[in-house]
């Protein structure tokens, strides 16, 4: 099958793909789930996804070798996340092994999304792990519906690897100190919205958020975590109960070590002191490695490694994470899952 997918110019984008897959959760046990050509769901009005935001997702991108053959990078990391987001959230949890079949499933039936490569496009899939049911109280839900659609994605932000501008949020939090800072669910997108405007429409690419506690360290960025080369060339990334343990930030901190021979670590970023940094950067699946021209803080407007251009580092970061995720660089052990 061959899809006209425009694929140099692909944003981020909701696209009706042809297949999804759904599996639905009750009586303590989940169905054997199957392809649907059905995009609209059905639930009840008083499903506690809707009220109560007892809902979970995930994201994760299929990848066009030169080859032509489909590969995914670390879905079982996805599938333990989303575990662990279930487990937060009081929801059934998905077993690894039908979260990764689930993904297979969707990318082989959509073959012809996934962009050529080369493009840098690959094909976005959007595990969504929703509370259904008639309960209007506030508790868990007796029933889950499990679906993974798909869209084919170019860049996150705008320009790839061209640097942006971030603000820091000083007004609003995404996340409480022992809240679900940590679970991949909507709640705390919803949180971030006003944020997210009020930074879109100054133009900047996106928010930092701060530690809910003291305000006076970094935490991530509205949909991706924050990372920084030192100008003692070491990969820093914050660490902290409420942000969202990203696994291309994990996979960042190894390659960064075990690949670019640097001192890797998980610390504190403090506001106050961006001078520390020669590059910074915001990590995540949609996001890849988008490097941070400079960050506007209270008081002023720090400017990283270049306004224009990318860092030496964080480009060969960049270059490493795709060229493994692309199947140009050989993966270390279990990061590749091949789609066949
Ligand atoms: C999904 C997500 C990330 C990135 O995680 P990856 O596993 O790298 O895709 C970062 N921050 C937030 C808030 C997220 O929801």
């Amino acid at each position: 099958m061959t899809v006209n997918l425009d694929s140099e110019n692909l944003g981020f984008a909701y696209r009706k793909l042809p297949y999804r897959y759904i599996s639905h959760y009750k009586d303590g046990k989940w169905d054997a789930g199957a392809l649907t050509e059905e995009a609209t769901l059905h639930l009840s009005e008083a499903s506690p996804a809707l009220h109560y935001g007892q809902q979970g997702f995930e994201g994760l991108k299929a990848y066009r070798t030169k080859s032509g053959a489909l590969q995914l990078f670390r879905p079982r990391m996805n599938a333990e996340r989303l575990q662990r987001t279930a487990l937060r959230l009081m929801m059934a949890e998905v077993p690894t092994d039908k979260f990764v079949d689930a993904v297979k499933q969707v990318v082989k039936a959509n073959e012809g999304y996934v962009p050529p490569f080369g493009t840098g496009g690959t094909l976005y899939l959007r595990p969504l792990l929703i509370g259904v049911g008639d309960v209007i109280g506030v508790h868990a839900a007796p029933e889950y519906i499990f679906t993974v659609f798909a869209m084919p994605v170019g860049n996150y932000f705008k320009g790839g690897l061209t640097p942006t501008n971030f603000v820091v949020s000083y007004d609003y939090d995404r996340a409480a100190p022992h809240g679900t800072g940590a679970a991949k669910v909507g709640g705390n997108y919803a949180a971030s919205l006003i944020p997210g405007e009020l930074a879109h429409s100054r133009n900047f690419s996106d928010v930092i958020y701060l530690d809910p506690t003291t305000h006076t360290k970094i935490e991530e960025v509205g949909s991706a975590n924050f990372f920084g080369i030192t100008k003692d060339n070491e990969f820093v990334t914050p660490l902290s109960p409420s942000i969202l343990p990203s696994i291309t930030k994990y996979s960042l901190l190894w390659l960064a070590e075990h690949r670019l021979g640097m001192k890797a670590l998980e610390g504190d970023v403090k506001i106050s002191e961006l001078e520390r940094f020669a590059e910074a950067g915001a990590c995540g699946t949609a996001a890849v490695i988008s490097p941070i021209a400079g960050i506007q803080t209270k008081d002023e407007y720090h400017v990283f490694y270049s306004e224009t251009e990318v860092g030496p580092v964080t480009k060969r970061l960049y270059d490493e994470l795709t060229g493994i995720q692309f199947g140009d660089i050989e993966a270390p052990d279990g990061w590749i899952e091949k789609v066949e």
